[in-house]
C-alpha cells in the first residue's frame, strides 16, 4: 500500500506509517499514512520559518493564483474527495461531496481576498502629517484541526492563513489524515513555494505537543476539544503567540408553542443527529415549551424511527457510524449516564450491527430531562439530544442561555417578537431562527462565546483579525 508521507520543507518524507481505518468497515484500510515525530514538528516549523520572509511578500496574484487553482481542483474532484471523506470519518457521501464542495469555495473566497487587500489613509490629528494603517502578514501559523470536519475546517485554517502571507504548519487529526493529505498534495502541486505550507500527520500528544512547544510559532489557531484548547492557550501566553479556539458547544434549540410542527421538527433532527450528531454546532438540549410538547417529542420519535443508520456509500443512508471506538464509548457512557441521572430512554440508546463490522449505534432521544443533568451540561459530541420541558419562553431563554458554552442557538417559532427577542438575547455566537443550529455560511463569521470559543472569529472577511497584524503608520509630509 502507497504510503502518503508528510510535506516539510517542499519534499515529501517520512518512512513509519499508521493505517487510516474506515469506521463503517473496520477490516477496510482506507490508507497508509505517516506518522510525523517530534523532530519532524521542528524541522517543519524552521522550514515555515525560512519560507516566510519570501512568501509574506509575495504578488497577491501569486497567491490569489495557487488558491483559486486548489478551490479548482477540489471542485473538480468533490465526488472522489468525498467518498474519501466519507470512508475516514464515516459521514453519509452526500454529506461529505457537500463538506469537499465547502472546501473549495473557502479556498475560492480566500483566492477572491488576495485581490481586496486594503489598508486605510487617515489625516492625523497634527498637521502635516499622514496615518496609514495596514494589515500585515504574523509569521509561521501552527493549524491544528478535529476530525470531524476533515476537509472544511482545514481549508478554512490554511486558505486565510496563505492568502494573508503567513506561512503553515498544519497538523490534522491523526483519525482523519486522508483529505488533509489531498490538500497539501494539491496546493504543492498548485505552486506553493517550498516551507509555505507543511503537513505533519502523527498524533497529538507528539506532533502536536511539539507545536505548542515552539517559541517559533507566531500564532495557533485550533478547533477540537476543551482540553486541548486550554494546552494550546495555556502554551500561547508562555511564548507570547496569538491563539485562536473553537471547541465544543451544548447547543439548544428553543421549541414554541406557536412553531410550525414540521419547521420545528426537521431543525431539530438535522442539527440533532445528522453527521452522526458530531458537529460543535449539533443541537443537543432541545428546549420545548409545554403547549407543543407531547407533539414534538411523538413527531420526532417518528422521523427518528425512519431514519436510516448505515454504511455512508449506500445510498439511502441518513446517518453513518460514530468515529471511532473511543467516541462510540463516550456516546454509550452518556447513554447509561442519562439513564442513571433519570431521564426517559425516548428513542434509541442500542449499539447497531450492520454488514460490515463498524462503530454504529441509533439515534439516541432522551425525554424528561433537566437542564442540571451532565447530558444537559457536558458535550456527548454524538446522535444523543435531550428534550427539556418549560413553561414558556422567558422559561426557555432563561435556559438555554444557563450552559457553560455558548456556539450556537436555535429557535422554532412563527412568532416575531419571540424570534427578535431570542435574536438580541441568546449567549451564543451564532442564531437560528426556524433553522437547524448546524449548517453555516462560508462568507460569515463562524465562533462562539463563553467556553466554546476563544480569539477572534474565523470565516469571511473577519478572519483577517486573526490571520494579520496591524500597523500604524505616521508620515511627515
Ligand atoms: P482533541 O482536542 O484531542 O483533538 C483535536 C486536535 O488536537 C487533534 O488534531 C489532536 O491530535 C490534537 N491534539 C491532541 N492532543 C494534543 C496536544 N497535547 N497538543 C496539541 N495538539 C493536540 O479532540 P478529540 O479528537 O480527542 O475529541 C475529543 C472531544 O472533543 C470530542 O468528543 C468532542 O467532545 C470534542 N471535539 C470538538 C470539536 C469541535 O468542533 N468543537 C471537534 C472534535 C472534537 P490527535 O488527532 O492525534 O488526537
Amino acid at each position: 500500500m502507497t504510503l502518503h508521507q508528510n510535506l516539510i520543507a517542499g519534499e515529501w518524507v517520512g518512512t513509519d506509517g499508521i493505517e487510516n481505518i474506515n469506521p463503517s468497515n473496520t477490516n477496510e484500510v482506507v490508507g497508509l499514512y505517516a506518522r510525523a515525530s517530534a523532530d519532524d514538528a521542528k524541522t517543519a516549523i524552521a522550514a515555515a520559518k525560512a519560507a516566510f520572509p519570501s512568501w509574506s511578500r509575495s504578488g497577491i496574484l501569486e497567491r490569489h493564483s495557487i488558491l483559486k487553482k486548489t478551490a479548482d481542483e477540489i471542485l473538480a474532484r468533490k465526488d472522489e474527495l468525498g467518498k474519501l471523506l466519507a470512508r475516514e470519518e464515516g459521514k453519509t457521501l452526500p454529506e461529505a461531496i457537500g463538506e469537499t464542495i465547502r472546501a473549495a469555495q473557502i479556498f475560492d473566497y480566500f483566492a477572491g481576498e488576495c485581490l481586496r487587500l486594503a489598508g486605510e489613509v487617515l489625516p492625523s490629528v497634527r498637521p502635516n502629517i499622514g496615518v496609514e494603517i495596514t494589515r500585515e502578514p504574523i509569521g509561521v501559523i501552527g493549524i491544528i484541526t478535529p476530525w470531524n470536519f476533515p476537509i472544511a475546517i482545514p481549508a478554512w485554517k490554511i486558505a486565510p492563513a496563505l492568502c494573508y502571507g503567513n506561512t503553515v504548519v498544519f497538523k490534522p487529526a491523526e483519525l482523519v489524515p486522508g483529505c488533509s493529505w489531498a490538500i497539501a498534495d494539491i496546493l504543492h502541486r498548485a505552486g506553493l513555494p517550498k516551507g509555505v505550507l507543511n503537513l505533519v500527520m502523527g498524533k497529538g500528544s507528539v506532533v502536536g505537543q511539539a507545536m505548542l512547544d515552539s517559541p517559533d510559532l507566531a500564532a495557533i489557531t485550533f478547533t477540537g476539544s476543551t482540553g486541548t484548547g486550554k494546552r494550546v492557550a495555556a502554551s500561547s501566553i508562555e511564548h507570547n503567540r496569538k491563539f485562536q479556539l473553537e471547541m465544543g458547544g451544548k447547543n439548544p434549540m428553543v421549541v414554541l408553542d406557536d412553531a410550525d410542527l414540521t419547521v420545528a421538527v426537521e431543525a431539530a433532527a438535522n442539527s440533532g443527529f445528522f453527521s452522526t450528531g458530531q458537529r460543535c454546532t449539533a443541537s443537543s438540549r432541545l428546549i420545548v415549551t409545554e403547549g407543543i410538547h407531547d407533539k414534538f417529542v411523538a413527531a420526532l420519535t417518528e422521523k427518528l424511527k425512519g431514519l436510516v443508520v448505515d454504511d455512508p456509500l449506500k445510498a439511502g443512508t441518513h446517518i453513518g457510524p460514530v468515529v471511532d471506538a473511543g467516541q462510540l464509548k463516550q456516546d454509550t457512557d452518556y447513554i447509561a449516564i442519562g439513564q442513571s441521572e433519570g431521564a426517559k430512554l425516548a428513542f434509541g440508546g442500542e449499539t447497531i450491527s450492520r454488514d460490515n463490522p463498524g462503530f454504529y449505534l441509533q439515534p439516541t432521544l432522551f425525554t424528561e430531562a433537566t437542564n442540571q443533568m451532565r447530558i444537559s451540561r457536558e458535550e456527548i459530541f454524538g446522535p444523543v439530544a435531550s428534550v427539556i420541558r418549560v413553561k414558556d419562553y422567558e422559561e426557555a431563554l432563561s435556559v438555554a442561555n444557563d450552559t457553560p458554552f455558548g456556539l450556537s442557538a436555535g429557535i422554532a417559532t412563527t412568532s416575531l417578537k419571540h424570534a427578535t427577542h431570542f435574536k438580541r438575547n441568546s449567549e451564543a455566537g451564532m442564531v437560528m431562527v426556524n433553522l437547524p443550529t448546524a449548517g453555516v455560511d462560508f462568507h460569515v463569521p463562524f465562533g462562539g462565546r463563553k467556553a466554546s470559543s476563544f480569539g477572534s472569529r474565523e470565516q469571511g472577511k473577519y478572519a483577517a483579525e486573526f490571520f494579520t497584524v496591524v500597523k500604524t503608520a505616521y508620515t511627515l509630509a
